[in-house]
């Protein structure tokens, strides 16, 4: 029997995701790890079915948002899901690979070694804002872990998750991969069950949450959570290509990104010149906004009212204030897109200098010297990213040895995430645990240490009865 997709109204829910998760579990432990050539098929097969429906994606996608650019729904949610496909057909044959590591003297002539074994049933839990991405990348280092899978994707994006749902329904069975649909109630009975893995991605205070039912069943947990990404333009940053590239940085998806540069940190003396080029920049990406297919719309009533609380209180608070709206239009509420709005100097206390922004909103705060900048970055929680601006080697090298943060890019904004080789994750409040590449495939497996006897071998000089020999033994063991 194929279990269908559960749905949040289906009466069964509550039972639905345990009975499926037994189903994966007895069919994963009756078939053992798969073989590379089904994992490879599998990706394959999960690869074209991306490739041929990548516009199906990008138009539910938009849907879901109001309006989300197709180009960055490209960008942004079948690429990465592509390259992140091609590295592991790449790859995964070494990555399987047992490896052979040394023994200390006194146990040669055994060997050792590290197997790569899949976990079992892995739980994903996906965000709305890259709502393809953020499902199918984690699914693929599963997948090529050699796991089942259950996923949970968001309830904010409603037709994309009901179409990644029938898209992977497709493409597997359910012992291998279900959907379970829902909100945050499906999503905390989900969290509750016994996983092998949880691999979460949101925000840090449902983080919190998932971390406390998974350790109910003691679930390993990867957390990719949010916060304040800062960034740090430097003394001799050129600024006609560093405020482009925050400005892109900052407007991808209108903001609700969360690798996005939150704020920028910028040297007194350039200020000025930083919010003429950051302005300059953002009307060269988007010269105008309302029916420009590019600008793309915030994702739901909420979150376009909490964007605008955050620039009602910075007005009120009298902060100097910039929107830049290149074709001077309305927009109106009901299609949720904002204009882009530089706020300069504001205050530490406003809640957009507090909490994470996820909207077209770029704080920018002086500095007088980069030790200060670097205190400030390090006053507030760990970030998952944090970008440097600038030509000095040494300036460069002390930012990123004296902050700590997930990840960071140097002269660019976001494009550490795209490198399949680097390790993707947070520390601290902004995440836990990391994948992409070789990294994914680690976190979907177990580590098995295991150590290989030889026949010939001096064991039992250290079993009882203890005399010479083993004084011996202690002796040299001890003084080596
Ligand atoms: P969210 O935490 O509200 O929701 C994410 C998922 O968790 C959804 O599927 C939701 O249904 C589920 N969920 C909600 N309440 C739950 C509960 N009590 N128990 C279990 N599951 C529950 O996050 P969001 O608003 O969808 O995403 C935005 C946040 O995610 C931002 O903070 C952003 O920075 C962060 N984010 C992080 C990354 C990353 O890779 N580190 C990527 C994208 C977004």
């Amino acid at each position: 029997m194929k279990l269908a997709t559960i749905d949040a109204d289906d009466s069964t829910m509550q039972s639905g995701p345990a009975d499926i998760l037994s189903l994966q579990r007895s069919d994963f432990l009756r078939a053992g790890a798969p073989e590379l050539s089904e994992r490879l098929a599998d990706i394959r097969k999960l690869r074209d079915a991306v490739r041929q429906q990548s516009e199906e994606i990008a138009a539910v996608i938009s849907a879901d948002f109001g309006n989300r650019s197709v180009h960055e729904t490209m960008v942004a949610d079948i690429w990465p899901a592509l390259a992140s496909a091609r590295h592991v057909l790449q790859h995964l044959a070494s990555w399987m690979k047992p490896r052979r590591v040394s023994v200390g003297l006194e146990l040669m002539p055994g060997r050792a070694r590290i197997l790569y074994q899949p976990i079992g049933v892995a739980g994903i839990i996906s965000p709305w804002n890259y709502p393809f991405q953020l499902a199918i990348v984690p699914l693929i280092a599963a997948l090529a872990a050699g796991n089942r899978v259950m996923l949970k994707p968001s309830e904010l994006t409603p037709r994309t998750s009901e179409f990644v749902a029938g898209f992977l329904g497709k493409l597997f069975p359910a012992e291998k991969v279900a959907t379970i649909l829902g909100g945050p109630d499906v999503g905390a009975a989900f969290s509750a069950l016994p996983f092998d893995h949880l691999f979460y991605t949101g925000s840090t205070a449902v983080g919190r949450r998932i971390m406390r039912a998974a350790a109910e069943n003691l679930t390993p947990v990867t957390l990719e959570l949010g916060g304040k990404s800062p960034c740090i333009i430097g003394n001799d940053a050129v600024m006609a290509s560093a405020a482009p590239s925050v400005a892109f940085g900052k407007l991808l998806n209108a903001g609700q990104t969360c690798v996005a540069p939150d704020y920028a940190l910028v040297p007194r003396a350039r200020l000025d010149e930083f919010v003429d080029h950051i302005r300059q920049a953002i009307t060269r990406l988007y010269p105008s906004l309302r029916a420009n297919p590019d600008y793309t719309a915030i994702i739901n009533d909420r979150h376009y009212v909490r964007i605008n609380s955050l620039l009602d209180e910075a007005r009120r608070r009298g902060v100097r204030f910039l929107e830049v709206n290149p074709s001077n239009e309305k927009l109106p509420p009901a299609e949720r897109k904002i204009v882009p709005s530089l706020l300069i100097d504001p205050p530490d206390d406003l809640a957009v200098m507090q909490d994470e922004i996820f909207g077209p909103v770029l704080p920018i705060r002086p500095y007088d010297s980069l030790d200060e900048a670097i205190e400030f970055v390090n006053g507030k929680p760990r970030p998952l990213a944090l970008y440097y601006y600038g030509t000095t080697k040494i300036d460069r090298d002390k930012v990123l040895n004296r902050t700590v943060s997930g990840g960071a890019s140097v002269n660019e904004t976001l494009m550490h995430i795209v490198v399949e080789n680097l390790p993707f994750g947070g520390i601290g409040p902004s995440g836990m645990g990391a994948y992409h590449g070789e990294y994914g495939f680690q976190t979907f497996s177990h580590r098995k240490g295991v150590f290989l006897q030889s026949r010939i071998n001096g064991s039992g000089m250290l079993r009882p009865p203890f005399g010479r020999a083993a004084n011996t033994m202690l002796k040299f063991l001890m003084n080596r």
